[in-house]
């Protein structure tokens, strides 16, 4: 597949980066993300995944567009409150690259509808921020044989992570977080509250990730980095980064699991 006239004008500023090229354009454009959660992090990662060109998206969410959103959710405007989170998300791509296969799914990710969801997907993004979905999308990925790509924030902290749960020598998401929150239902910004841009840093960040992970053995760009942890702290501000090992128990990858 070649890019046209116009989209090779379009995405000229990758194309001329060394590191990118018009091969990693190209495979970029016949990738397909699902993107779960259209908060904080998921309308940064919605934005600069749609810039980059990226060939196929679907969005996931139930939620509602409440005023208290836009203080972070940069997606939506004024005129979107009450409206929900997906149809404002698709608005914003259609205005923003009609060339763009969109589809959307006003509905909450659950371990019975993932499977179906991520089915040929070459990247699951996470910006969810309950345990329980997140979870539930953890073990989907595995069984699916998908990468995830996990971002979380707090307050003035940021989390993200690339994982390849599904090979047989990397960690999931279970294997970080254990089996202790499958019931919880932990929505920690409202009650811990989060400043709008750390939404931002850390959505921008796996946007950022995503595309490494989308270009492996494509470009030189392409590193996935499984299992390392990045994080984004705020108030240094600072960023450090850890390994994660696969745990031969968890019940989401593990060989015994
Ligand atoms: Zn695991």
């Amino acid at each position: 597949m070649s890019l046209s006239p116009a989209r090779l004008e379009r995405f000229a500023r990758h194309i001329v980066l060394p590191e990118i090229g018009g091969a990693g354009q190209v495979a970029l454009s016949e990738k397909h993300v699902v993107l779960i959660g259209l908060g904080g992090i998921g309308s940064p990662v919605l934005h600069y995944l749609a810039a980059a060109g990226i060939g196929r998206l679907t969005a996931v969410d139930d939620d509602v567009v409440d005023e208290s959103n836009l203080q972070r959710q940069t997606l939506f405007t004024e005129r979107d409150i009450g409206h929900g989170k997906a149809v404002a998300a698709k608005r914003w791509v259609c205005a923003f690259d009609a060339k763009i296969d969109l589809t959307i799914h006003d509905r909450r990710v659950t371990a019975e509808n993932a499977g179906a969801l991520f089915a040929d997907a070459d990247l699951v993004l996470d910006g969810t921020d309950n345990f329980a979905t997140r979870l539930a999308v953890s073990d989907a990925c595995v069984a699916a044989g998908v990468p995830l790509l996990s971002a979380a924030v707090g307050r003035f902290q940021g989390q993200v992570v690339a994982f390849a749960g599904h090979r047989g020598d990397q960690a999931c998401y279970r294997c970080f977080v254990g089996d202790a929150f499958d019931a919880e239902d932990c929505d920690s910004c409202a009650e811990d509250g989060m400043l709008g841009a750390m939404a931002g840093w850390t959505g921008t960040f796996a946007a950022l990730h995503a595309v490494r992970v989308l270009l492996d053995d494509v470009s030189t760009f392409g590193d996935p980095q499984w299992g390392t942890v990045h994080l984004l702290d705020g108030m240094t501000p600072a960023m450090r980064s850890f390994l994660i090992a696969k745990d031969p128990a968890c019940s989401g990858c593990g060989s015994t699991g």
